[in-house]
């Protein structure tokens, strides 16, 4: 069987309930998921009781986006408590952050002459943490672009004109932080980071060192050979090869719950795996 430990829901820029994701997840087979909203626990004991409900194992967790070697690095963390903990508690101050950081994005579209409010994006949130995602559906729904990539490639990712840089934990205290916790901190998607070929080998040898626990290899975007790749890179570390979709419903249409974008395939030996790296 196969497990799909990285899922976003209402409660930050995913489209679906917690539920809807569980039921979906049933569906097409997986035995276990884990949830990993942005910067928020809230949809977790939701997710817990659905996925309780219908026979799945399932885990809490979270993504972050931390600093690493002068660039943004997302890292997810899981076997989160959703009561209390340190990183838990550092979350809030990440989620103040951020709502500074819309209200900046909101002005500099004005700027340029996109007539959005922080109004129109929160509603277009409903729930929960906003992200540039919900910035983007706003700017299709009036009719200033066709999609989300083409939101972020003119306006909304780094470098673009409506960029706004946000509060991040460095990658070394997200994992000290996950750790005290009691919570395994793995690197999501490692493609995204700007590393030369024979950095991939050794450039994290100094987290594992900190307690990094994996590195995400099955991820939905990425073709066989870069997931094979990263699993061995993994293997030579002693961490866990990890694995998910990064499903956002209707934010990112091409990606589905436990397939990605149609070949993906996490074996499920990967959560037992993560349980012992706690
Ligand atoms: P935020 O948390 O508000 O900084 O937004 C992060 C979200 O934006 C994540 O869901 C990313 O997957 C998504 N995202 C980042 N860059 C892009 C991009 N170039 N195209 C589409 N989505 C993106
Ligand atoms: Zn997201
Ligand atoms: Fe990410
Ligand atoms: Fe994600």
């Amino acid at each position: 069987m196969t497990v799909d430990l990285h899922l976003h829901s209402i409660f930050s820029d995913g489209s679906d309930t917690p539920e809807r994701i569980v039921e979906q997840a049933a569906a097409v087979g997986l035995s276990a998921i884990a949830l990993t909203d942005h910067d928020t626990l809230e949809g977790l004991p939701r997710a817990a009781a659905a996925a309780s409900t219908h026979g799945l194992g399932f885990i809490g967790g979270t993504e972050l986006s931390v600093m690493w070697k002068d660039q943004s690095m997302h890292m997810l963390v899981y076997f989160l408590d959703p009561e209390a903990g340190p990183l838990e508690d550092r979350l809030a101050e990440l989620r103040d952050s951020r709502a500074w950081r819309n209200e900046q994005i909101v002005a500099r579209l004005q700027e340029i002459g996109l007539d959005i409010t922080m109004d129109e994006v929160s509603r277009e949130s409903g729930t929960g943490v906003v992200g540039r995602p919900h910035f983007a559906g706003v700017m299709i729904a009036k009719g200033y672009v066709e999609s989300v990539p083409e939101a972020f490639d003119r306006f909304l990712a780094a470098g673009r004109p409506a960029y706004v840089p946000r509060m991040r934990l460095t990658a070394a205290e997200a994992i000290e932080l996950a750790r005290k916790s009691g919570a395994v901190p793995v690197i999501a998607h490692p493609h995204t980071l700007n590393l030369r070929a024979e950095e991939f080998a050794t450039g994290f040898r100094d987290l594992v060192h900190l307690g990094l626990g994996g590195i995400e290899a099955y991820y939905g975007e990425y073709t066989p050979q870069m997931r094979d790749r990263i699993a061995t890179i993994c293997a030579g570390l002693g961490i866990v090869a990890t694995g998910g979709s990064d499903y956002h419903g209707r934010y990112k249409p091409h990606l589905q719950i436990g397939t990605g974008k149609g070949d993906l395939r996490v074996p499920d030996e990967v959560f037992n795996s993560l349980a012992a790296a706690r």
